[in-house]
């Protein structure tokens, strides 16, 4: 997206990735473009290519790159996709999703981050980003149906609000598990006679904050 001082740092880490098994051409591309660094804070940019969570604040993380690019290269993206994310945090991954798909509806629940990472979107241009503050737990429900789905923080079972909004061939990819614990990633399918699901190994992510009902 831009030449800057970290690019040759943001190449080194992406080799890295690849040979942890991010393969997808379109995610690499993805990966190898957006800068991390601008989405976390200044304190932390040294460590923006380095394959780990870093705090952006408000008790958050911005999640590890490995992991990001394991998520994105399992929900599949075209560029003609529409995509629902929970858990804007920083807005890194929301970027990558953005640079995949044909636009990307964000759900962040801390209003201070949500306002953030919109400035961030703005800063570097991204335009086919809808974000907004809410709780993500019950989805965008008058956005339609999604081709993907991606939540970034762990509920202790998978939403059905969320299953009711992909898409026929539709994929949803969260971690599932409870809070303090490692999480399993599931990646759920949407196919014509009900939910094929499968698991992509151990994570450990914040969890789905529920809003008082
Ligand atoms: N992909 C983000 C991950 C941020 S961590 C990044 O790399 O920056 C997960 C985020 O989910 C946090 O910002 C947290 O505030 C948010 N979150 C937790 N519960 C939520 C909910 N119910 N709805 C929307 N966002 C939620």
């Amino acid at each position: 997206m831009q030449d800057d001082c970290y690019g040759r740092y943001r190449l080194r880490l992406v080799s890295f990735l690849q040979k942890r098994g991010i393969v997808d051409p379109k995610v690499i591309e993805a990966m190898e473009s957006v800068p991390r660094h601008e989405f976390v804070p200044e304190h932390y940019r040294h460590l923006a290519y380095e394959d780990r969570p870093l705090p952006i604040g408000h008790g958050q993380t911005i999640s590890q790159p490995s992991v990001i690019g394991l998520m994105t290269q399992l929900l599949e993206l075209s560029d003609t996709d529409r995509v629902l994310e929970i858990g804007t945090g920083s807005g890194y991954q929301t970027a990558i999703l953005a640079m995949l798909a044909d636009r990307v509806f964000s759900v962040e629940i801390i209003e201070a981050l949500s306002l953030r990472a919109r400035e961030t979107f703005a800063r570097l241009g991204y335009k086919n980003i809808d974000a907004r503050i809410g709780d993500g737990y019950y989805g965008w429900p008058e956005g339609g149906h999604f081709d993907a789905i991606c939540v970034t923080a762990a509920p202790d079972r998978i939403p059905q609000s969320l299953l009711n909004q992909l898409k026929e061939g539709g994929r949803l990819v969260l971690p599932v598990g409870y809070s303090g614990m490692v999480q399993t990633l599931w990646r759920v399918v949407k196919e014509a006679d009900g939910f094929r699901k499968e698991k992509h190994g151990a994570v450990a992510f914040v969890p789905l904050v529920r809003l008082p009902t």
